[in-house]
C-alpha cells in the first residue's frame, strides 16, 4: 500500500522533510542449562510441558530461587556492552493475565535494574555509529501458546510451559538510530557480542534472539521527538527494516496528511509486508509493578564484577583492530574472520603456524568457508586442524609444491586428516625444481609449438603465458612457476 513511490511523492508535496528516530529492546536468551529460578532444563525442542516444575508453573506455597549462573551471563552481557553494574539491583512483579504466563505475573526487573549506560558503536553506512544503551535488566520468559498443530486448533489453542522460567536479558537501547540500516546493524552487532561472549545462541528462529523496535518521525532539524510507535514479531534481521521502512512510510503519509501518529502496539507481517495496531500503547502503571517479596535484592560487588570481566575475551570490535594491525589484513578481511569468535580462533591458530597472516587470511576465507557452507557445519566442527592446514601454507611458502598443487592436497587433508607432507610425498606431488627435467619439458613443448615459437620469435612476446601454461601442464603443475618462467624465457630469448 505505501510504495517507496508514494513516500517520495508525498514528501515532495509537503516540502518537509521527516527523520526517524528509532530505539530497539532486544530480548535474549541465557545459555544456561537451568532456568532462572529452578532447576528445570532450558533445552529447546523437549516435548510439551516436560521441563516444568511447580516453581515455573506458578503453583502457591513455591519460592523462587536465583540461578546464579544466569546472573553471571548478564554481568556478561553488561560489561561486554560497557555499562555501569549497579550494586543493588531489584527484582519486581509485572503483573497482567496471560494463559502463557501461569503466575500472573512476570519476575522482572523495573525502576532497579542490573546495568545501566552502556554503548554499542556499529558499522553502518562505512561510518561508525555510538548507540547508548539505556539498561540491561534480568527477566523470566513466558510460556508458548500453541494455536496450529491439534485435532482441536480450530477450536482451541494450547500452552507449552517449557520456556517458563527461562532466563532473559533485555537490553533496551537509546533512541540513537536514525535509518532502518542503522537499526539493523546495531542488532546484528548485538548478536555477533552476545554470541562471541558465549551467552546465547543467538538463534532468531528459536526465539533466542527477540526485538522490538520502537519509532517515531520528527521534522529534520526539530531536537524533540514525535509519537512513536512500537512494532512486534521481528525475529529476523530483514523483518526489523522491512518492518521500519514500511512503518517510516505509513508514519510520514499520516503526517503529510496532517494527521497524528497514534501512540501503540503494532504487529509486523512478513507475508504481507505490513504492519497494524495490535494494541493500544500500556503503560508502566497498567503493570502494578511493585519489587518482588520473595526475592532478595540482587547484589553484585566489585570483586564478582572483576570475576567477570577477567574472563570476558576479547570483543569483536577490538579483535578486527588487532587483526589489521597485528596481521596487516585490509579491514574487510579483518571484520569477515572476527564475525564469529570460532573462525577468528581458527585464522589466529593458522596464522601463527603458517607465520603467514596474509596467506592464512586468503585459506580460511576461500577454502575454509567453503567447506563450512557446503556442509553447512559451524567453524568449531571444521575436522581440519589450523596447524594441518599451516602445514600445507608452509609447503607452499618452502617451494615444496606450488600453489595450484596445495589446492588439490587440502581436498585430500581435508578429507583424510592426513600430514600434507605424507600426502605430497605419497602422491608425488613434490614441486618439480630440478632444471634439467624443465628444461626437457620446454623442448618438447617448443617442438610441438612450431607455429607459436615462430610468431614468438617475430615479436609476438606476448605468447610467454601460452608457453608457461603449456610446460606447466606438461609436468602435470608440479613445476615451479617461477623457474618455468625464467627457463622458459632464457630458451625463447636465445637467439
Ligand atoms: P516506554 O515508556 O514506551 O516503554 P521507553 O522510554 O521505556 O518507552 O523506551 C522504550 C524504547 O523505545 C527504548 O528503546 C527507547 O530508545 C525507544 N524510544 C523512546 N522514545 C522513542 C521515540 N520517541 N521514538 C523512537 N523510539 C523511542
Ligand atoms: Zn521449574
Ligand atoms: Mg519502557
Amino acid at each position: 500500500m505505501y510504495g517507496s513511490a508514494t513516500y517520495r511523492v508525498a514528501l515532495s508535496g509537503s516540502g518537509m522533510e521527516y527523520e526517524p528516530v528509532i530505539g530497539l529492546e532486544v530480548h535474549c536468551q541465557l545459555l544456561t542449562d537451568s532456568k532462572i529460578f529452578c532447576g528445570c532444563s532450558t533445552r529447546f525442542g523437549a516435548p510439551a510441558n516436560t521441563n516444568v516444575c511447580p516453581v515455573c508453573l506458578g503453583m502457591p506455597g513455591t519460592l523462587p530461587v536465583l540461578n546464579r549462573r544466569a546472573v553471571e551471563y548478564a554481568l556478561r552481557a553488561a560489561l561486554a556492552l560497557g555499562c555501569r553494574i549497579e550494586p543493588v539491583s531489584i527484582f519486581a512483579r509485572k503483573n497482567y493475565f496471560y494463559p502463557d504466563l501461569p503466575k500472573g505475573y512476570q519476575i522482572s526487573m523495573y525502576d532497579r535494574p542490573l546495568a545501566v549506560q552502556g554503548h554499542l558503536d556499529v558499522e553502518a553506512k562505512g561510518e561508525t555509529k555510538h548507540v547508548g544503551i539505556t539498561r540491561v535488566h534480568m527477566e523470566e520468559d513466558a510460556g508458548k501458546l500453541l494455536h496450529e498443530g491439534f485435532p482441536d486448533s480450530d477450536r482451541a489453542s494450547h500452552v507449552d510451559y517449557n520456556r517458563s522460567g527461562v532466563p532473559l536479558i533485555e537490553i533496551v537501547s537509546e533512541p540513537d538510530m536514525r535509518s532502518p540500516e542503522e537499526a539493523h546493524a546495531y542488532y546484528s552487532a548485538l548478536r555477533t557480542i552476545l554470541v562471541y561472549i558465549g551467552v546465547t545462541d543467538g538463534n532468531m528462529e528459536e526465539g533466542s534472539l527477540r526485538c522490538d523496535a520502537n519509532v517515531s518521525l520528527r521534522p529534520r532539524g526539530q531536537s524533540g521527538f514525535g509519537t512513536k510507535a512500537e512494532l512486534k514479531n521481528l525475529n529476523s534481521f530483514k523483518f526489523v527494516q522491512h518492518a521500519l521502512e514500511y512503518e517510516i512510510r505509513r508514519q510520514t503519509d499520516l503526517l503529510v496528511r496532517g494527521e497524528r501518529v497514534t501512540q501503540e502496539t503494532r504487529l509486523y507481517d512478513p507475508a504481507e509486508d505490513r504492519t497494524s495496531p495490535m494494541r493500544s500503547k500500556e503503560e508502566a502503571h497498567d503493570y502494578r509493578y511493585f519489587p518482588e517479596p520473595d526475592l532478595l535484592p540482587l547484589q553484585v560487588n566489585e570483586e564478582w564484577i572483576g570475576e567477570v570481566r577477567r574472563w570476558l575475551p576479547e570483543l569483536p570490535a577490538a579483535r578486527r583492530r588487532r587483526f589489521v594491525a597485528e596481521y596487516g589484513l585490509p579491514e574487510q578481511d579483518a571484520a569477515l574472520l572476527t564475525s564469529d569468535r570460532a573462525l577468528a580462533d581458527y585464522y589466529e591458530a593458522a596464522a601463527r603456524a603458517a607465520r603467514n597472516a596474509k596467506a592464512a587470511a586468503n585459506w580460511v576465507m576461500t577454502e575454509i568457508l567453503r567447506k563450512v557452507k557446503e556442509d553447512k557445519i559451524d567453524v568449531d566442527r571444521v575436522p581440519l586442524p589450523p596447524v594441518r592446514l599451516a602445514a600445507l601454507i608452509r609447503l607452499v611458502d618452502d617451494g615444496a609444491i606450488s600453489g595450484k598443487i596445495a589446492k588439490e592436497v587440502f581436498e585430500t587433508i581435508y578429507a583424510t586428516g592426513k600430514d600434507p607432507a605424507d600426502v605430497v610425498r605419497e602422491q608425488g606431488l613434490s614441486q618439480v625444481t630440478d632444471e634439467g627435467a624443465i628444461r626437457e619439458a620446454i623442448e618438447n613443448v617448443i617442438a610441438q609449438n612450431q607455429s607459436q615459437y615462430a610468431q614468438y620469435k617475430a615479436g609476438k612476446t606476448a605468447l610467454l603465458g601460452f608457453f608457461v601454461g603449456q610446460v606447466l601442464k606438461a609436468t602435470g603443475g608440479k613445476a615451479s612457476p617461477s623457474l618455468v618462467n625464467r627457463l622458459l624465457k632464457e630458451r625463447l630469448d636465445r637467439p
